[in-house]
């Protein structure tokens, strides 16, 4: 990406206010009140249904809320309209117009603006060579691929020079290697001008690497507002434990363990990659499958009832129906009360003596 000749754009802060959405039965948004820092990467990730299109469109204004308030730079915006609110939106189908030229589409709307055609040049060419698309200015979109599509749909977002741009999974109709350069592009281009993003993703490997902020959404509701690493390294509930990180954490109840017959209370955590092979250590399992996946090994196992993974060194020779003897590092552990939910880091050196005694 070029230098910035771009005039930067300040970012503003967002405010959802216990915003909920309604429609007959079904609550898709419930009550969520978010900050969204001026100038930050927030992504709002969830299962599919959750409500993250929903959270974006009613920040947009295409969206009306059914109760609670939205404030963009400290003031109300609730009842704009879209038009009034100065951001911008990037979807997850380009929505280009394919009898326009790739030039025509990006200064489209600010050509509805009447925006003079010697700013509009200038801004045409500045975001053209910032995204690489100089040479493209007279192709349709029908000439172009599936990247520089969604290039183009960025570039008719930033030319508006807005403080905010929303986002609705742009990245979902491209391949893997295509995602995964487009990932870092955006976060740059982000970073670069500084406005607010608000990315929505169902993809928890995208979220935490674009994001500051990740907002963990769930049937509606908030499950947790935190950074990426807080998020993989404190998950506030098991929903977030087993959204983030693949494969996800395992969670035991506190009897699977063979020095805590008697806790019935709390479900214990622990990632995959966070478990070794140990003798005498305080898990003792079977292994039921194993997966050879190249860098390690993925090794299906079972306590008791309980069915969890551990990733092991390619050199250790596994087989199924094995018994093996598990350990991991006593901060390694995650402990969540057994009827809330909540995590509770007050009990993690408890039950890591108790486990390591
Ligand atoms: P996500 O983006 O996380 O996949 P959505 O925000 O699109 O989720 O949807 C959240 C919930 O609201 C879903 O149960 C969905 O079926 C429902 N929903 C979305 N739009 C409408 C609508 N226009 N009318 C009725 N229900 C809707």
């Amino acid at each position: 990406m070029k230098a910035n000749v771009f005039q930067e754009s300040s970012g503003k802060p967002i405010t959802l206010d216990a915003v909920s959405r309604v429609w007959g039965e079904t609550v898709a948004v419930d009550a969520v009140s978010i900050d969204i820092p001026a100038g930050s990467f927030t992504a709002l990730l969830g299962p599919s249904g959750c409500g993250k299109s929903t959270t974006l469109r009613m920040i947009a204004g295409l969206e009306n809320v059914s109760s609670g308030k939205i404030l963009i730079g400290g003031e109300d915006v609730t009842a704009r309209p879209s038009s009034k609110r100065d951001l911008s939106m990037v979807f997850q189908s380009y929505a280009l117009f394919p009898h326009l030229s790739v030039a025509e589409n990006i200064i489209f709307g600010l050509k509805v603006r009447r925006v003079g055609s010697a700013d509009r040049d200038e801004r045409l060419k500045k975001v053209a060579d910032l995204l690489g698309l100089s040479q493209l200015l007279d192709r349709k979109p029908g000439q172009l691929s599936g990247g520089q599509q969604q290039r183009v749909a960025l570039g008719r977002a930033i030319i508006g020079e807005k403080p905010i741009c929303l986002m609705d999974e742009p990245l979902s109709n491209l391949d893997a290697k295509l995602r995964h350069e487009m990932r870092v592009e955006i976060r740059a281009l982000q970073q670069q001008l500084g406005f607010t993003m608000v990315y929505v993703t169902h993809d928890q490997v995208e979220a935490i690497t674009m994001a500051d902020q990740v907002v963990l959404l769930n049937k509606g509701r908030l499950e947790q507002v935190a950074s990426p690493r807080d998020l993989y390294e404190k998950p506030a509930n098991p929903f977030a434990a087993r959204f983030i990180g693949t494969p996800p954490m395992n969670l035991f109840p506190a009897n699977a363990f063979k020095k805590l017959s008697t806790a019935p209370d709390f479900q214990l955590g622990v990632r995959p990659e966070a478990m070794h092979a140990q003798e005498g250590g305080p898990l003792r399992a079977e292994i039921r499958t194993v997966e050879y996946l190249g860098a390690d090994i993925l090794a299906d196992c079972a306590v008791a009832e309980t069915s969890f993974q551990v990733r092991l060194p390619t050199g250790k020779s596994v087989t199924p129906g094995d018994r093996i003897e598990l350990g991991f590092a006593p901060d390694a552990l995650h402990v969540f009360d057994a009827d809330t939910g909540g995590r509770r880091d007050d009990l993690v050196s408890e039950f890591g003596a108790l486990l390591h005694s």
